[in-house]
């Protein structure tokens, strides 16, 4: 049997990043770039107010104080969005608004709340008293000061987030190239299996697994297609898995085990390669991996929890290869168990936990790590209640409470995918 990291090893080995495509500035979120964003602009384009107040020269204001104000004449009133009208002169003032263009002659800008209009407020032809003195540039925003003309703004392999879209937006990118989502198929197998809106009959359930692999190929930011049920016989599963070449990988669930009935993995055999099958590990040793067509192939367990961990351990990372990410996978980090487990020694155990950050240990902050429910792999409620996978290393059979263990982090997935 392959250890976890030798079946990602052989999977991810395969696995290419997709071809670029073109996308609104905006569902570029997320992704990763596929280009260099290089700017045609300034960012600001002009000299500009980062205030409301005056637009001055430091030189009549020099000696202003409280006590001591100056009082200059205003010669213009400038709205952001406007053009100065006139040039500011000796003994003179602009009114001028946060985001205005500062007018020529003018070398600084004196805050509104330390002047006091004295007459026609507000409009041009009064007299303002600035009561500081101010120096040279004081809240002007120099064009050019946050982008150049010709400045890579953004870099070919950043993951975009809103502030790089509104970057782009900015500098007027309406679209931006980005690497594909992978396109996804999703087969659930099982003659139980009815579908969500169904009432089960007897000896039925309800087909959950198409629905969480949907949600996770989502989270994942892959296009998830739901293909719908196979039932547990060769013409059916076969005709279904032959649809694989239609997408960039296809995931099915059930039907891998060693049931009489578990026909995926010979089908797979038939019309396609099976690089391996069970992987030491539980939940869910058969992990089942392959190509149709040359389209990467993972039959899941069936079990709802060993699916999704499955996905979680071998299918997230292709799909964050195919997007282009340089990092796929999750943080890790290391807890201190509070609760005795037994396992078996050859496998390894992901079991689903909660992750504290309650106290300190000698000083250092630290994690603690519990379970988040009953570990059945037919139970989905420990995996609602999971923010990790409490990794349980190979050659132990127990691990008692105490012990600092390696948890990957459920919990730090970016909010936009
Ligand atoms: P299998 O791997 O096909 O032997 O299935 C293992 C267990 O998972 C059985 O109890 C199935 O009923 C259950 N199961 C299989 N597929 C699904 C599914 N799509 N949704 C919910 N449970 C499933
Ligand atoms: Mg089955």
């Amino acid at each position: 049997m392959l250890s976890v990291e030798q079946a990602q090893g052989k999977i991810l080995d395969r696995i290419h990043r997709l071809e670029p495509e073109k996308v609104p500035v905006l569902e570029s979120l997320g992704c990763v770039l596929a280009v260099d964003v290089v700017s045609d602009i300034d960012v600001a384009p002009f000299d500009n107010s980062a205030m409301d107040g005056y637009a001055v020269r430091t030189a009549d204001v020099a000696g202003a104080s409280d006590e001591t104000p100056v009082v200059l004449s205003v010669v213009d009133h400038i709205a952001a969005g406007s053009m100065p009208a006139v040039r500011v002169g000796p003994g003179q003032a602009s009114r001028i608004m946060t985001g205005a263009p500062v007018p020529d002659g003018a070398d600084a800008v004196v805050m509104v709340e330390v002047t006091e209009s004295l007459e026609g407020a507000g409009s041009t032809g009064g007299t303002v008293a600035i009561k500081r003195a101010s120096v040279l540039g004081e809240h002007i925003r120099l064009k050019g000061e946050d982008v150049q003309v010709g400045q890579t703004v953004l870099r070919t392999g950043e993951v975009v987030n809103p502030a790089s879209v509104g970057l782009m937006a900015a500098l007027g990118f309406s679209e931006v190239a980005v690497y594909r989502r992978p396109r996804i198929a999703i087969v659930s197998t099982g003659d139980e299996l009815v579908g969500i809106t169904e009432t089960p009959g007897p000896g039925k359930i309800r087909n959950s697994n198409s629905y969480s692999l949907a949600a996770q190929v989502l989270a994942a930011g892959g296009i998830p297609h739901q293909l719908g049920i196979a039932h547990d016989n060769d013409a059916d599963t076969r005709a279904i898995l032959s649809r694989a070449p239609e997408f960039d990988l296809m995931v099915t669930t059930g039907g891998v085990s060693m049931g009489d009935f578990d026909v995926v993995k010979d089908v797979l055999e038939q019309i396609g390669e099976l690089e391996f099958w069970k992987v030491a590990m539980r939940p869910g040793a058969p992990q089942t991996y392959g190509t149709i067509g040359g389209t990467p192939f993972f039959g899941l367990p069936g079990n709802p929890t060993s699916c999704m961990v499955g996905f979680e351990l071998f299918v997230r990372p292709v799909v964050r290869k195919m997007r282009g990410f340089s990092d796929l996978f999750r943080p890790r980090v290391r807890a201190v168990l509070s609760e005795d487990t037994k396992k078996k020694s050859d496998r390894r155990y992901f079991l689903r936990g909660v992750l504290d950050r309650p106290a300190s240990m000698q000083g250092a902050p630290c994690y603690t790590a519990r379970l988040s429910g009953r570990q059945s792999s037919a139970m989905l409620t420990a995996m609602h209640r999971a923010n990790c996978l409490i990794a349980l290393p190979e050659g132990m059979s127990s691990v008692p409470a105490g012990s600092v263990v390696e948890c990957i982090r459920l919990d730090c997935e970016e909010e936009y995918q």
